[in-house]
């Protein structure tokens, strides 16, 4: 069944639900798709404790919760479903799903990133069995057990910090001397003492037969090799954009959609927002903003091509 909308947006991270209720407040039929849990990266926040305005912290998932609700009540209307074609068709974009296909005047991409694996042996065959990109998720199951954490950004020292309060020994390892988070994140997670940081370190093998039993490390100076016992590895290397729907948009060298600051991106209707876009800070309130500025340049996109 086709269905026809002012403004389609897929993805419902925090990026695709801001644009949502602007969208809708801006009196455009809007319409959100989503394949999964709606919420994005945010769901994988267990205290979101750097969002203006909403403080003491509050869970992610709640909070996505909120954004979803907030847009619905102003009548954005929400589809399950996940789009396997983006088209443009006599100035209309058409987005079929395995079961529905949706018409939009103007469409925005709102799809994120998603984790970067390691790629090293032990990864995949103990994927769900102690390695893991979730920690909110997974670690309460290792409760008490040595974990490790494998990173330097932001999400690794966020994780490593969550983790330490299940167990007093969190490894974390990372394959330079300093971390790479924001220093008030990275200086949390260094003064915290069930945190022991493991720097210059490189993850070379997972060993385990049936559940994960220990890694392996190499010094990146020496070449020394360490095998450290854990019951899980927590893996937050990076993120890789989400782009498969639109090869055609001009995108960075990273993979990452350049937009103007109308989050339009260089085929004329269609939008970008939130972490598939290419910026240097990616964070919920930066998405959110994002998805302001795409609703809004939606709205003036369908109003000048009336
Ligand atoms: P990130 O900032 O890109 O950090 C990835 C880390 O993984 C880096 O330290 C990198 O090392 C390391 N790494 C990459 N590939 C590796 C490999 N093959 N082996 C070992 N280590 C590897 O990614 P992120 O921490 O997932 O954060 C993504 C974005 O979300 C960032 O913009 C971040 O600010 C944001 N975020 C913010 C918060 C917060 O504000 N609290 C929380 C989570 C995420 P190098 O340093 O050597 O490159």
């Amino acid at each position: 069944m086709q269905q026809d909308f002012d403004f389609v947006i897929i993805g419902a991270g925090a990026a695709g639900l801001t644009a949502a209720q602007y969208g809708a407040r801006a009196n455009l039929k809007t319409a959100v798709i989503e394949s999964g849990t709606k919420g994005g990266q945010a769901l994988l926040i267990n205290e979101l404790e750097n969002y203006p305005g909403i403080f003491p912290a509050v869970n992610g998932f709640e909070f996505a919760q909120t954004m979803q609700n907030q847009a619905q009540t102003f009548g954005a209307q929400f589809f399950s479903g996940k789009v396997q074609s983006v088209d443009k068709c006599k100035g209309l974009f058409v987005i079929k799903t395995e079961k529905d296909q949706f018409t939009a005047k103007a469409l925005l991409l709102a799809t994120g990133a998603k984790h970067r694996s390691l790629g090293i042996p032990g990864e995949s065959e103990l994927a769900g069995r102690g390695v893991s990109y979730c920690a909110t998720c997974d670690g309460p199951f290792f409760k008490n057990k040595p974990m490790v954490v494998i990173g330097g950004g932001d999400a690794a020292c966020d994780e490593a910090n969550f983790l330490a309060n299940l167990s007093d020994c969190v490894y974390l390892v990372h394959r330079r001397e300093t971390l790479r988070a924001q220093a008030a994140v990275a200086e949390r997670a260094l003064k915290n003492p069930h945190i022991k940081p493991m720097l210059n370190k490189i993850p070379v093998k997972i060993e385990g037969t049936s559940k994960v039993e220990a890694i392996l490390l190499k010094d990146t100076q020496t070449g020394e090799e360490t095998r450290l016992e854990t019951a899980a590895v927590f893996i937050f290397v990076g993120m890789e954009p989400q782009n498969e729907l639109i090869e055609m948009a001009h995108r960075d060298a990273n993979g990452y959609i350049i937009t103007d600051e109308n989050m339009m991106t260089s085929i004329a209707g269609l939008f970008c927002a939130g972490d598939l876009r290419a910026k240097p800070f990616r964070q919920v309130v930066t998405a959110a903003a994002d998805g302001a500025y795409a609703a809004h340049g939606a709205e003036l996109y369908i109003q000048q091509t009336k």
